[in-house]
């Protein structure tokens, strides 16, 4: 079946069922990431090299926030400065409102799903969709993220993030789970390093105990994909 454009970039295959915390894409296809990213200007591009010298979590120099309603407003310039301070240049998309279909009334949860679709109509990429919504997503309880296979947007749903968190440990806690759907987008799958930022979270425990940084497997698997980095 073809699919349409406006719901190209979803998840092609059912989500596990399991009491699982991130979801991403297992069946992305790299000749679709090594597309997108030939797509896009060779101007300041970063290449792998460089990429591997810079500290930086993801070979991104710049990244559009796109809020999605519900949202703190004071929360989205303090993840931008978060995001600045490690080198990415951050544009932030006007808020949209929630989608319709969103809303699960019985669970009083978030489809993640339906907020994905919305992250697809525009078209900035690397793009991260945030949202202060509790999410779901198929058969998992919740979900801390949710992203796009190809190059495709991500969603980063806040709200089980704050657990237990005083302010700053909320904000890395985000910065985590942002750099681990980027790298979802960029072909990355999940890493057994618990260290690595690409190490599944299946808890906030998990979350907390790895570092916003791709391990070095990690970032010889983009030479792998022989990956053209985003702008
Ligand atoms: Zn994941
Ligand atoms: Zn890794």
């Amino acid at each position: 079946m073809r699919l349409s454009p406006r719901v190209r970039c979803r998840r092609e295959s059912p989500f596990p069922v399991s009491d699982t915390a991130c979801e991403f894409v297992p069946a992305y296809n790299r000749r679709r990431v090594q597309d997108a990213a030939a797509s896009r200007s060779e101007e300041s591009r970063i290449t792998l090299t460089q990429f591997s010298r810079s500290g930086l979590a993801l070979p991104i120099r710049e990244l559009t926030l796109l809020p999605i309603q519900p949202v703190e407003p004071t929360e989205l310039p303090h993840i931008a400065a978060e995001l600045e301070s490690r080198g990415v240049r951050v544009r932030l998309e006007r808020a949209v409102l929630r989608p319709r279909g969103a809303y699960d009334a019985e669970r009083g949860q978030f489809r993640a799903e339906v907020l994905l679709d919305a992250a697809c109509n525009v078209p900035a990429r690397p793009l991260v969709a945030i949202t202060a919504a509790d999410c779901y997503a198929g058969d998992l309880n919740f979900v801390f993220g949710i992203a796009a296979p190809a190059g495709g947007p991500a969603v980063v749903c806040l709200h089980r993030l704050h657990a237990g968190a005083a302010p700053q440990s909320f904000f890395a806690r985000v910065i985590k789970e942002i750099v681990h759907e980027l790298g979802h987008t960029l072909g990355l799958a999940h890493c057994r390093d618990r260290s690595c930022v690409m190490h599944f979270s299946n808890t906030l425990a998990d979350t907390d105990a790895k570092s916003e940084l791709l391990c070095s497997a990690c970032r010889k698997r983009f030479q792998t994909l022989n990956h053209k980095p985003y702008r």
